[in-house]
């Protein structure tokens, strides 16, 4: 199949290799010259495990290519994906500008019947909208189809998910278009849900808030545990083993991040208040993951006193492992309050280093753990990356100044903590001194 994808970001580009893998020819389109200037040299603009060299395999047989002229990919394609961009605007409500571009952009080139599929997170009743552009936009009158295929792929595993997804879903309104996904998705080999238009807009927010919800909920259960003296990671296990449960998203912790969770909350939070519906537990979700990063500066402040003028040692700054994504990341909110106290903050991260240093010059990146540990008041786990759980940690406790760790992730053990002779505290569980 001839498939155009337009916005070559984490989603975009992930679904653009993978199409071509399976052997589609694919063109994908991005109005960020640079970042296209970047790919063309073989240069990934995101760092995603196996990315790379997928892309790289598909250039060289030529079934991938890409470009900034919109007019050139949607003339090829018999299906255009749309994976740009939709941010919260100041009140939640998703920023539908480049959407609306694309859409316009779209039918200025439209010259035959295509399934235009929509893969970027947008309210509902987008897909209406959509048609609606398009066709007020079309001089020539071509008929197309608007199709809803939410993406569900996680950054750090988004090559494997988009191979392996635990189901597709295609809101279609007609059957020429769900055919097309259908034998698109095919020889994936997963299970697939056709549905209408508005119903998948509605499962990609119901999903995510559902998700979130479950971090915010054992959050609010780890507040009780450090209170009540309980171990929120034996709770976490006890209500996990309940198959009506589930073991995921039920880790204790700073919360989440990324440029999904609090986005699409903020977006489902406004969708239902318009709608009239009730928006409680919505908000319930984001206020207490709101709160978590100053629960933990605050634990920190209680243990150092004034935080002005020591340095304080930072391991993670990704919003979460395998990414370098930073965006609405935790560690973001949490040295923005340890420099709001007169902190000096040094930070190491596996790979998300100069896309923080754009948005927090102030902060000292260093190259490796051990010196963000080095002189320092205290060292903070921020995002539990794996190489973090297996540190030399007699040495860490060497270079700092005061033996004192916050993991804002639960990744070590507290009776080893202190055995080693660590002050450690963690999230929801006994702490050790
Ligand atoms: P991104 O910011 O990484 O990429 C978006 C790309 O679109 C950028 O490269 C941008 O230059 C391009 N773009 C914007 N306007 C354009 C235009 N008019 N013409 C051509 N290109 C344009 O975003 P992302 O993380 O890939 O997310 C894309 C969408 O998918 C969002 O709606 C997001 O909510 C959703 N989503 C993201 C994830 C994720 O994990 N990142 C997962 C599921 C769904």
């Amino acid at each position: 199949m001839n498939i155009c994808i337009i916005g070559t970001g984490y989603v975009g580009l992930v679904t653009g290799a993978v199409f071509a893998d399976l052997g589609n020819n694919v063109i994908c389109v991005d109005n960020d010259a640079e970042k296209i200037g970047m790919i063309t040299r073989g240069v990934m603009p995101i760092y995603e495990p196996g990315l790379e060299e997928m892309v790289e395999r598909n250039v060289d047989d030529g079934r991938l290519a890409f470009t900034t002229d919109l007019g050139e990919g949607v003339r090829m394609a018999d299906m255009i994906f749309i994976a740009v961009g939709t941010p919260a605007g100041p009140n939640g409500e998703p920023v539908l500008t480049n959407i609306v571009e694309v859409a316009k952009g779209i039918a200025r080139h439209l010259d035959r019947y295509k399934v235009i599929v929509n893969k970027s997170t947008v309210p509902i009743g987008t897909g209406d909208l959509l048609r609606q552009i398009i066709k007020e936009n079309c001089e020539n009158g071509t008929d197309f189809d608007v199709v809803s295929n939410p993406e569900f792929l996680r950054e750090g595993s988004a090559i494997h998910d988009t191979l392996y997804p635990d189901r597709i879903v295609i809101g279609a309104p007609s059957q020429a278009s769900a055919m097309k996904l259908l034998e698109l998705y095919a020889p994936l080999e997963r299970p697939m849900l056709l549905t209408d238009v508005t119903s998948a807009e509605i499962i990609k927010y119901a999903s995510n808030a559902f998700l979130a919800m479950k971090i915010s909920f054992i959050n609010a259960i780890a507040e009780i545990c450090e209170t009540a003296g309980g171990d929120i990671v034996q709770v976490a296990k006890g209500i996990g083993y309940d198959s009506r449960i589930g073991g995921h998203f039920l880790q204790a912790g700073l919360g989440f991040g990324g440029s999904c969770f609090g986005k699409d909350i903020k977006a489902l939070i406004h969708t239902s208040e318009r709608l009239g519906c009730n928006s409680d537990l919505f908000r319930a979700t984001l206020a207490i993951n709101d709160d978590q990063p100053n629960r933990f500066v605050n634990r920190l402040k209680n243990v150092l006193g004034s935080l002005s003028g020591k340095t304080i040692g930072v391991l993670g700054l990704a919003f979460k492992p395998n990414t370098d994504d930073i965006r609405d990341a935790r560690s973001i909110e949490v040295i923005n309050r340890l420099l709001g106290d007169g902190a000096h903050v040094k930070a190491y991260d596996p790979v998300a280093t100069e896309n923080c240093r754009r948005v927090l010059p102030q902060v000292a990146y260093v190259e490796n753990p051990y010196e963000a540990a080095r002189d320092a008041f205290a060292l903070l786990i921020v995002t539990e990356w794996n190489e973090f759980r297996f540190l030399d940690l007699d040495r860490i406790k060497d270079l700092l100044k005061r033996p004192l760790v916050l993991d804002g992730r639960n990744i070590y053990d507290p009776q080893k903590m202190a055995r080693l002779g660590f002050e450690y505290y963690c999230v929801g569980r006994r702490t050790a001194k």
